[in-house]
């Protein structure tokens, strides 16, 4: 993509690689503000480099909550098909000589081990919710560096993945599994099927999620298992009150999905909440109800939610 740099603007109404949407969830636009902030109120990231989009300290982002169906979400947000230019052009400087991510490396063991242990938990988590006797075949939504992608590989799990930061895309292919960019998958590969569907820390970035629902319901069918996880609107307050804007980072994180909205927008293609949580005690399965779970854990702004695929059709969005 060949970029020609914005002129520092505090408005981002006037920037040409923001737009101002409707709710994303039902369409409506009737909002009112949630929230505001200059960019250079958040954390500065010496790796992230957002001038090219003409971003400047000064420059206002704003939160918008929909009247209607109550999502929160920043608006003005990156326009569709520009989100490269977040994910790519910005990061230059993340990856450059990082020895962390030159596989082989000392830096990369201890960074690939420490990251695969964090994601065992998840992988484990949604083993245990389907029959692990078949072949299975799991779909990572935002793949990363394919740490859940290898994970799976050594349980002789079937993956692929899709990945819109180029860097890490390469990464994966070095490491030989099996990864594309979104649009290379939607190409060729939308009439397959997958058991499980991982969409982790992803669905705050995703701009356009109307594209999203159609590929999580393209490649899925009938007890498809979904895992997501992100942030919430309760997120922005709790590191507002710190002073501190770390996850509340709003170029990147443009959704802050509650429960209840997140069940509404995953209905739309017959994804339903998994209402039980699986524990292993001594080897065996205990299930727990979600309700108890939610009463006992301290809401921290994050939300982790499982879904299972009802019927096969898909009814529009
Ligand atoms: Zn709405």
């Amino acid at each position: 993509m060949v970029l020609e740099p914005m002129v520092n603007n505090n408005n981002l109404m006037d920037n040409k690689y923001f737009e101002y949407v409707s709710c994303p969830i039902c369409g409506i636009d009737n909002v009112s503000l949630f929230f505001s902030i200059p960019y250079g109120k958040l954390k500065q990231k010496k790796s992230l480099d957002y001038s090219i989009l003409g971003i400047n300290k000064n420059t206002v982002l704003t939160v918008s909550k929909c009247k209607n169906c109550k999502f929160v979400f920043t608006n003005p947000r990156i326009r569709k098909g520009y989100e490269e230019i977040v994910y790519n052009e910005s990061k230059q400087n993340l990856y450059k000589n990082n020895k962390t991510f030159i596989i082989g490396t000392t830096e990369n063991i201890n960074f690939s081990r420490g990251r695969k242990l964090q994601y065992l938990t998840i992988l484990l988590k949604i083993l245990n919710l389907i029959s692990t006797d078949n072949s299975i075949k799991i779909f990572d939504f935002g793949c990363g560096f394919g740490h859940t992608l290898s994970l799976a590989k050594e349980f002789g799990i079937d993956g692929m993945g899709i990945e819109i930061d180029n860097f890490r895309l390469g990464y994966c292919k070095k490491l030989g599994l099996n990864v594309y960019t979104p649009d290379e998958f939607k190409a060729e590969f939308l009439n397959l099927k997958f058991d499980l569907i991982i969409c982790q820390s992803v669905i705050e970035h995703i701009t356009d999620l109307d594209e999203f629902l159609l590929i999580i319901d393209s490649i899925s069918k009938e007890n498809t298992v979904l895992y997501t996880d992100g942030v919430t609107p309760k997120l922005i307050k709790i590191e507002n009150k710190k002073g501190k804007f770390v996850k509340a980072h709003f170029l990147e994180h443009v959704n802050y999905f509650s429960g209840t909205t997140l069940d509404f927008f995953m209905r739309k293609v017959a994804f339903y909440p998994f209402k039980k949580k699986i524990v292993l005690v001594n080897g065996r399965k205990i299930f727990i109800p979600l309700t108890l779970i939610r009463i006992l854990r301290r809401d921290k702004g994050l939300f982790e939610r499982i879904y299972i695929k009802k019927r096969k059709n898909y009814e529009g969005i």
